[in-house]
Parts: structure tokens; sequence; C-alpha cells
């Protein structure tokens, strides 16, 4: 899929303790509408097969259905957000929203729980929000994936999260490995989990979601800490993303986020995933080490294991 990728605030309805973009610390919005309207127009015509909106949260800007008849009139075929749903608690508004084209709606799951998803979120009610959102885009027909970041908060919770996304009609589940910037750096040693604590949690929420028949992805884990289920990975090669972030342009998102965000060691050279693998997140590498992260070698039958 070819995509344009927009970010389209930088600020928050929510206070998440690992936001990347780090909105529980911004005051105001950087984000200038005239330059979010200048990307939109220089690409419009040029094959992108849908605009995918994020922020902070896109859906408290003032202007944002403005923005999503902007993208209509100027003929992309379809938009996807990335959004924490609370909005979309409002039928009134979700119908808003899904008369403007929006066909895809990714929305954060991080608890299975009010309690868990409140205190990520900092923001009492934003759990019940979220699944009434869920909700109401299924009643309206339209497509959900839900995200669901794994922290020290909601790891061991990561299978009931699955359970909870499939009964509210989720349509595809990702799971997202904790990416150590922004506000989760800041926060870092009271959110990051180790690899190894959260791989059988990991593994088993990804079996509930196949048992269920419900599409499942894993994005941004090392190869070797989701043994055997390594397919799984989003697979960011049939995917070209090309982003406004603030004021500048990413021509290849994935590209940018293995070669800026994400760090290999020695080990890695004999890898037998280190064509694909993007490797560890860096602040993640320099704070907690390498030690549970083994190479993997091909044995000649085939088969994978540690090296
Ligand atoms: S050893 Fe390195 S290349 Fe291999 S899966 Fe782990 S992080 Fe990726």
């Amino acid at each position: 899929m070819k995509a344009l990728s927009v970010h389209l605030t930088d600020v928050c309805n929510s206070k998440c303790n690992f936001c990347i973009v780090d909105s529980p610390h911004m005051s105001a919005d950087t984000i200038v509408r005239a330059r979010v309207s200048r990307f939109l127009r220089e690409n419009a015509g040029q094959g992108y097969e849908a605009v995918n909106l994020h922020g902070g949260e896109a859906t408290i800007r003032k202007d944002f259905l403005e923005i999503l008849d902007e993208i209509k009139e100027l003929g992309y075929p379809t938009v996807y957000l990335q959004t924490n749903g609370r909005k979309l608690a409002l039928m009134k508004f979700a119908e808003e929203v899904v008369a403007r084209n929006v066909t895809l709606f990714i929305v954060s799951m991080h608890g299975a729980t009010a309690q868990t998803q409140d205190r990520i979120s900092l923001a009492r009610g934003s759990f019940d929000q979220a699944v009434k959102g869920i909700r109401n885009i299924k009643l309206l027909g339209q497509k959900v994936r839900t995200n669901s970041v794994v922290s020290k908060d909601n790891y061991t919770e990561m299978p009931d999260i699955v359970d909870l996304c499939v009964t509210h009609g989720a349509d595809h589940i990702n799971i997202s490995a904790l990416h150590t910037s922004g506000t989760a750096l800041r926060n870092f040693w009271d959110v990051t989990p180790r690899y190894d604590e959260i791989q059988p949690y990991v593994l088993e929420a990804v079996d509930r979601a196949v048992a269920r028949n419900t599409t499942v992805t894993l994005e941004g884990f090392p190869y070797c800490s989701v043994p055997g289920y390594e397919r799984y990975m989003i697979d960011w090669e049939t995917n070209q993303f090309k982003m406004l972030y603030r004021t500048f342009v990413l021509d290849d998102y994935e590209h940018y986020m293995d070669a800026f965000t994400r760090v290999k060691d020695a080990r890695c050279r004999g890898c037998a995933h280190n064509a694909k693998c993007g490797g560890v997140y860096k602040e993640y590498a320099e704070l907690v080490g390498w030690d549970e992260f083994q190479p993997v070698v091909t044995v000649p039958d085939g088969e994978q294991t540690c090296a």
C-alpha cells in the first residue's frame, strides 16, 4: 500500500504514560493547518491509496471535519484514522467522521479493564469511551483495527485485551512493542518491561486472536523476542508511507524508523532475521542492554534455532 501519513496535532485529550509524541507535556499545538493543506495538495493525484491521520489525538482539532472534507475534495480514495476512540463514543460525531470517507479506525486499547486503561491514559472514562467508540464504528459498518502498546502496566492483560477487542468486533488486532521515546523515555523505568518478561503474554495474545479467526500483527518487536511468531510481524516492505511530521517530510517512514530509532548489535550480523528485523529501540538497548536477544541461525533442515 502506498499512503500518506499526517501528524495532525501534538496535543491530546489523554495523557498516556508512554506517549511517544510526548503530548502530556505539550501545552500548545505546533501544527499549522496551512502546512497540512499544502502537503495534501502537493501529493494529490499521485497514486496514494489512503491518507493516514494521527497525533496526539487528531479528532480534537477544531477543524478536524474540515480537514476530512479537504482530503475528500482532493480525491484521495480513503482515510485511516489513528485515535484513542474517545470522541467516537458520541454516535453523532462517529457518523460525521464515517460520512467523510474514513473507512479504517485504528483505536488504542491499552487495558482489559477501565482500571488499567484509565490509569495508563490518566483520563477517567477513557476505557468506556474507547469501547463505545469501537462499537459505534462497527454499527456504522466500518473496519476497526485495535492497537495495544505493551507496557509494565498491562502486559499480563494482553490476552484479555485481545478477547475484549474481538468481542467488540475488532477486525484486526495490532500489538506494539513500547517505543521508548517522548513521555515513554521520561518514564522509562516505570513503563518499560523487558521483552523476555512480556513474551509469554504477547504470544498467548496472538494465539487468542488466531483462535478467534481475527487478523493479528506484531509491530516494533525484535524478531528474536517473538520466536515462532515472526510471521505475524508487520511487513513494511509491502507498505510505503510518506509522512508529514511537524515541519518535515519523511519520504519513507519505515526506513526512518529503522535507521534512526532502532539499533543492532554485532550479534545481529549472523542472525537469520537480520535482513527483515528492524532491531531494538535504541534507548532500550542503551539502558537495558542486549543479554536477552539471541541471534537466530537457520539449521540445514530449514528450522531456526537460537545461536
Ligand atoms: S539478533 Fe538482532 S537481527 Fe536477530 S532478531 Fe534479534 S535483534 Fe533482530
